[in-house]
């Protein structure tokens, strides 16, 4: 239970990071951050006493954070659209990074121009505007934050992590 894993705010309420409780224990114990939110109905054992197990804390300070960058490679972009064909829906069989502008038609690699797409929209659109082909776009590809990318390769999140992290309403 110690290994469960905690979100770490920062002092504006920001998520900044992820924690083992182990960590969020000492912590808490230090005064360096406060609880939040804890799992429902569990408890660790402390020296003294029963503890609820920490879900969300909230450090004290505010700590000056530089953007951790994800790198723009293939598997990311993949991973960014969850292996979906951001043409057609499709979410089996190769994939490959398509882009939305062509490279030859002054097109950028950025995360907002590169969706995964499955081969057969790929070799449909070619180097015309998706438009052109009757190929639509499922959402606007825009670079994710850092923490939504971790998150986005959790099977599950959290109950009480979701009011903190805006998650649905990507
Ligand atoms: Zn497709």
């Amino acid at each position: 239970m110690l290994n469960e894993e905690v979100l770490v705010l920062n002092q504006n309420y920001e998520p900044l990071t992820f924690c083992r409780a182990r960590r969020a224990l000492v912590l808490l114990y230090l005064g360096k951050a406060e609880l939040v939110e804890s799992y429902n109905g569990k408890v660790v054992r402390s020296v003294k006493n029963w503890l609820p197990l920490p879900s969300v804390l909230r450090l004290n300070r505010f700590i000056k954070v530089t953007r951790r960058e994800i790198p723009l490679t293939k598997r990311n972009i993949l991973r960014r659209d969850n292996h979906q064909c951001q043409y057609c829906g499709k979410k089996t069989g190769p994939m490959t990074t398509d882009h939305i502008i062509p490279k030859g038609k002054g097109g950028t690699d950025s995360w907002e121009n590169l969706v995964c797409a499955c081969v057969e929209c790929n070799t449909k659109k070619g180097n015309k505007p998706y438009t052109s082909v009757g190929l639509k776009l499922l959402r606007k590809p825009k670079k994710p934050s850092y923490l939504q990318f971790i998150l986005s390769s959790r099977d599950k999140i959290p109950e009480e992590w979701r009011p903190y992290l805006f998650v649905d309403s990507q």
